[in-house]
């Protein structure tokens, strides 16, 4: 196999899995939100269609760099991922997932709040606003220039920090997971963790829906550091009413 062929397969099976993990995980959780709160979706069905085809444009967006790197790492060592356990200490495990959470969330909070800026909101923005309200399937749910933003993320910071790939398992599940259940329409952390002191410098649901309807506040990702320093913080949302 030529290196541009096998950079190929590389890109198209990333993009697979990116496009498979999301069908799956924002599926479980669609199932999971009709089982709870029943009708809470109804007459979202078009709305939902769109985010579906928006997220899998995204997972070629995501899966295309992640494939090139891929290959790089298998046929030339490139990223600084591990799978040898003694090559770190343990004690950077945790640190390294905390770190790649930080930057991740320091890049989405900035470049998040230049795209709500008038033109760059109409030119890459308004496609993840315009689920009113989100559901499980605008996780990924981005116009094709702002998954660029967010697709450069973990290639680079994989190329960066050291770390066993058990910890980059990690950040890309809390990634995952995260980005789902904020889009959810409902809050699947018990309240006394979203409204005790871990809430206030946490993101869930029940911050990030607060952005999607008012589109002036809690830019953040993962932690609520940075809305709180820059005054954009405005507390947590409130659910639109449920039909049960
Ligand atoms: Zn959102
Ligand atoms: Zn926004």
């Amino acid at each position: 196999m030529t290196a541009l062929s096998a950079i190929l397969f590389s890109a198209l099976a990333m993009t697979l899995i990116v496009g498979v993990r999301y069908l799956l995980v924002s599926g479980a959780f669609a199932w999971g939100t009709a089982r709870r709160h029943p009708g809470l979706y109804r007459g979202l069905g078009p709305q939902m269609r769109r985010e579906i085809g928006w997220s899998l444009a995204s997972a070629a967006i995501y899966g295309v760099p992640a494939g090139i790197l891929a290959w790089g790492w298998r046929a030339h060592g490139w990223t600084r991922v591990t799978a040898d356990p003694h090559a770190l200490p343990l004690w950077w495990w945790p640190v390294s997932v905390l770190l790649c959470l930080a930057a991740h969330d320091t890049w989405f909070y900035w470049t998040h709040r230049w795209m709500h800026r008038p033109k760059a909101f109409r030119a890459m923005h308004a496609v993840h606003h315009a689920s009113r309200p989100p559901t499980a399937w605008a996780a990924m749910s981005f116009h094709p220039w702002e998954a660029v933003t967010g697709a450069v993320v973990i290639p680079v910071l994989v190329l960066i920090v050291p770390m066993h790939w058990t910890a980059l398992a990690a950040v890309l599940t809390i990634m995952t997971v995260m980005g789902v259940t904020n889009h959810m329409g409902w809050e699947i952390f018990p309240r006394a963790l979203v409204e005790g002191p871990a809430g206030g410098w946490l993101i869930t649901a029940s911050h990030h829906q607060h952005h999607h309807t008012n589109y002036r506040c809690n830019y953040g990702l993962y932690f609520r550091v940075w809305d709180r320093l820059c005054g954009t913080d405005k507390g947590l949302g409130r659910f639109p009413a449920r039909p049960d």
